[in-house]
């Protein structure tokens, strides 16, 4: 094993791309610009940890093969795992989807600070039996790369304590898992490289969230997609020590509320009276938090000649997604996987980060396509990139097929390999499921909630 590698950003992605890491390379130095909690609770560099996160079957299937075994712990830390749609109920734009067992796909709820520090104390404790020497900086903040334009050599940190000193610290590949507010564009501005460009696909939505306890659970989460005439939604879904996580969600003029006194009537303004029954009887256990960045953005690393040498950026760092598809933190142990497979393959070498960045990116390419798929008709026309005709077809035969995924089992099988990030996009262009979206009646999906699993399906 040979080499120094260097993670800036010690949470999902990073802690992830430290499980690909170790076993590959010599050493390993995390840097992470917060102190980690002692218990999992909430920290200030998650700031989108208070909200709902879902794990979707992609994504456990990715982090099992990366380090098997963690699924069963974040079940015994209290996650619960939700078959899909047997126990996850969904309006769409179309009407309720049908309640059925498949047996194909599942999500796995908890807090985030739950997932993350579960993740972190299994990476870890893989690290201590590996061979690679890890080293992980809290409290210290990356402040610029060093190198030249075409290579990047590692990255000067600046401590967050009284005396803010700072050090260089070289490695053979740095790896940006920093997040949503990465800097990389910027530091690459000082190594005399351009900026990557970013592609932008917002729909404006606004997230609120609030921890409440039901006295009575229901056997089932709960989903109310936004839709043309309502563009507002919300999820509800159960986490650890008997709380459940109700996020709100909404297109611009149509933010959910930050103030519990609201909550109610923004429940009840989605015309769902069995879940505004269920909500009103439950006890808060936290007051709404508010999130506004959820654009769609994607920075084009993986473009030829995208990254310099040493230097590739992984998950929210290179590409974020609208949350309301529940798609990142799956993104982020697909990508994981796709950089430990690269290293498999004969380990730092050059031409590397070439390589593993364009492995990275295939990786989140279903969830690319999806939620800027879904989301183009949302997107205000000043930010977003206007789409190209093959953009407008996908647009129309998506909406036709999800319409179609509401009732029909065949096209809702391949609707939710592909929502579940377990089949690529031409999984929807399978004979079966092009000519059912195509040539059947767009019908509507059931009118009510459906609160009994159906026996047989047809
Ligand atoms: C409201 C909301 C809801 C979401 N819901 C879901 C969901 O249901 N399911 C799902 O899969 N995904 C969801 N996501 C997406 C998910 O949160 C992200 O994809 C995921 O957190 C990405 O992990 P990350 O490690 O790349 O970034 P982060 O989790 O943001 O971690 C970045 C880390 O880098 C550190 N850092 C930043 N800058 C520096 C620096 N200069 N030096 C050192 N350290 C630094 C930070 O302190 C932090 O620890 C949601 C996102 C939002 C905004």
């Amino acid at each position: 094993m040979n080499g120094a590698a260097v993670v800036v950003g010690g949470g999902l992605a990073g802690t992830l791309a430290l499980g690909a890491l170790i076993g590959q390379v010599g050493t390993v130095t995390v840097i992470e610009r917060d102190r980690y909690p002692e218990d999992p609770v909430f920290r200030k560099g998650v700031p989108q940890g208070r909200h709902l996160h879902v794990f979707l079957s992609g994504g456990q299937r990715a982090l099992e093969t990366l380090l098997p075994g963690t699924l069963a712990e974040l079940a015994a830390a209290g996650a619960h795992r939700m078959e899909a749609p047997r126990d996850v109920i969904t309006r769409t734009a179309s009407g309720w989807q049908r309640r059925f067992h498949e047996g194909r796909h599942s999500v796995l709820s908890c807090t985030r600070p739950l997932f993350d520090a579960t993740v972190r104390a299994r990476v870890l404790a893989e690290a201590a039996r590996s061979g690679t020497r890890v080293e992980v900086l809290e409290a210290t903040e990356a402040i610029g790369l060093l190198g030249t334009a075409d290579r990047v050599s590692g990255v000067r940190v600046r401590a967050r304590d009284a005396e803010r000193a700072e050090r260089d610290i070289r490695a053979d590949l740095v790896v940006d898992a920093s997040g949503r507010s990465s800097r990389a564009p910027q530091w690459f501005g000082e190594l005399g490289r351009p900026a990557p460009r970013e592609e932008v696909v917002d729909a404006g939505i606004g997230y609120s969230t609030q921890m409440l306890r039901p006295a009575e659970p229901l056997d089932m989460s709960m989903v109310v997609e936004p839709r043309p005439n309502c563009p507002r939604g919300a999820a509800w879904s159960p986490v650890e020590n008997g709380n459940w996580l109700l996020t709100m969600a909404g297109v611009r003029g149509h933010h959910p509320p930050t103030e519990s006194a609201e909550v109610l009537d923004f429940i009840a303004s989605l015309d769902e009276p069995h879940l505004h029954e269920h909500v009103s009887g439950c006890t808060p256990v936290s007051p709404p938090f508010g999130y506004r960045d959820t654009a769609n953005r994607r920075r084009s690393y993986h473009a030829p000649g995208g990254v310099p040498e040493g230097f590739i950026a992984v998950s929210d760092a290179a590409c974020t997604f609208n949350p309301i598809y529940g798609q990142g933190m799956s993104v982020a142990a697909l990508s994981a996987l796709a950089l430990r497979d690269c290293l498999v393959k004969g380990g730092l070498r050059p031409g590397f980060a070439a390589v593993a960045q364009r492995a990275v990116a295939r990786a989140s390419d279903t969830a690319w396509l999806t939620a800027v798929g879904a989301d183009r008709p949302y997107a205000a026309a000043e930010d977003a990139t206007p789409p190209g005709a093959a953009e407008r077809i996908q647009t129309w035969y998506f909406g036709r097929l999800v319409a179609r995924a509401t009732i029909d089992p065949v096209v809702g099988a391949a609707f939710r390999d592909l929502t579940h990030l377990a089949a690529p996009t031409s999984r929807l262009l399978s004979p079966a499921v092009a000519l059912r979206t195509v040539l059947l009646p767009r019908r509507g999906g059931l009118p009510t909630p459906p609160l009994r699993v159906e026996e047989t399906v047809r």
